[in-house]
């Protein structure tokens, strides 16, 4: 049967994210969209006339849909989107309303939580669910992301969300609860972040030493160092020709996001006590990259370009 579904925020992944649903939805089903930039609304609007309908704003979204996704940049805009007395997603609800509300963007815990508190204070049938993705643009565009669930395996709302999550990407992991999917992004992105520097660097002393950085790139496929970003995102340019670093370090994730995750995932080392010794020197890179003229606004695995690695 046809659905109405809402979606807010139509960036570079909500755009990719937003045309999937459209093809992969039942015929007559109708996607309800917000983004303050409104020639991104345009755009989907030309691509799926039947399909998607542009929302002045987050409330005029969920006054006609009972299911949303939000994809925004950051925290104050989450905040924002599905609080703000007039234009919010809360100014659509009432005490009985029973909306399904699922926020992909990359923020902070606390914010995520509080949201949802907020919602559920004035709504207690409305659920609300953290559900990060991985994956990138290209991911985003072929329907290959991932989704970290903030919930339990054994949800009620489990089957529905993973049908709904995997008509725009491959899989949707429940990792246990409320603010729990974002935990587990903010930690694979840590983890993702340490690995660009140290195959930055790794790349870097090979070829210094004489080793032609395709051969270089093989050995590290082939032993104990193997790592997507080496095989798949190599941050050298030319050794994987598709890769954002062999055009320049255009598209991709950018530099800035990266900064803002480890900056997010060092905040949350802080509060639960675990000792980051890498993500300090790390966050230093990201941040001053992000600063820097030849890097700002390029892919992340700009930084062996800022860190001075050699180019061939
Ligand atoms: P983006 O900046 O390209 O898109 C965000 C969109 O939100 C923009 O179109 C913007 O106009 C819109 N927006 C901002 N404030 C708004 C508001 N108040 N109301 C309505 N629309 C508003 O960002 P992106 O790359 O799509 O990333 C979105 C989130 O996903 C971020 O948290 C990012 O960290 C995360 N993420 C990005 C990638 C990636 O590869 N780009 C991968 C995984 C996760």
């Amino acid at each position: 049967t046809p659905q109405h579904l809402g979606f807010i925020g139509l960036g570079a992944m909500g755009h990719p994210m937003v045309s999937n649903l459209a093809r992969n939805l039942p015929h007559g089903s109708l996607i309800h969209v917000h983004d303050v930039n409104e020639a991104a609304m345009a755009a989907l609007q030309t691509s799926f006339p039947n399909t998607i309908i542009p929302c002045n704003n987050a409330r005029d979204v969920a006054s006609k849909s009972a299911t949303i996704l939000t994809m925004l940049p950051e925290g104050h805009h989450v905040k924002s989107v599905y609080l703000d007395p007039t234009a919010g997603i809360i100014a659509a609800l009432s005490p009985t309303s029973t909306h399904l509300l699922i926020d992909s963007s990359t923020i902070d815990t606390a914010t995520s939580l509080a949201v949802k508190h907020s919602l559920s204070s004035l709504s207690p049938s409305t659920t609300f669910y953290d559900a990060p993705v991985s994956g990138g643009v290209l991911g985003a565009r072929n329907g290959t992301v991932a989704f970290f669930l903030g919930c339990a395996p054994s949800d009620p709302n489990l089957p529905l969300l993973t049908s709904l999550l995997t008509a725009m990407g491959s899989s949707a992991i429940p990792c246990g609860g409320p603010s729990l999917g974002l935990a587990a992004k903010l930690a694979n992105n840590y983890l993702s972040a340490i690995i660009t520097i140290a195959t930055s660097e790794a790349m870097d002393m090979g070829m210094r030493a004489g080793i032609d950085a395709r051969v270089l790139a093989s050995v590290f496929k082939a032993g104990t160092a193997q790592n997507t970003i080496c095989d798949v995102f190599n941050p050298v340019p030319g050794v994987c020709p598709e890769a954002p670093s062999s055009r320049g370090y255009e598209g991709g994730f950018r530099v800035q996001l990266m900064r803002k995750d480890v900056t997010l995932a060092m905040d949350m080392a802080r509060r639960v006590g675990s000792r980051n010794v890498l993500g300090a020197a790390g966050l230093g890179v990201y941040a001053a990259a992000s600063e820097s003229e030849d890097c700002k606004g390029r892919d992340s695995r700009v930084v062996y370009r800022y860190l001075g690695g050699v180019e061939e």
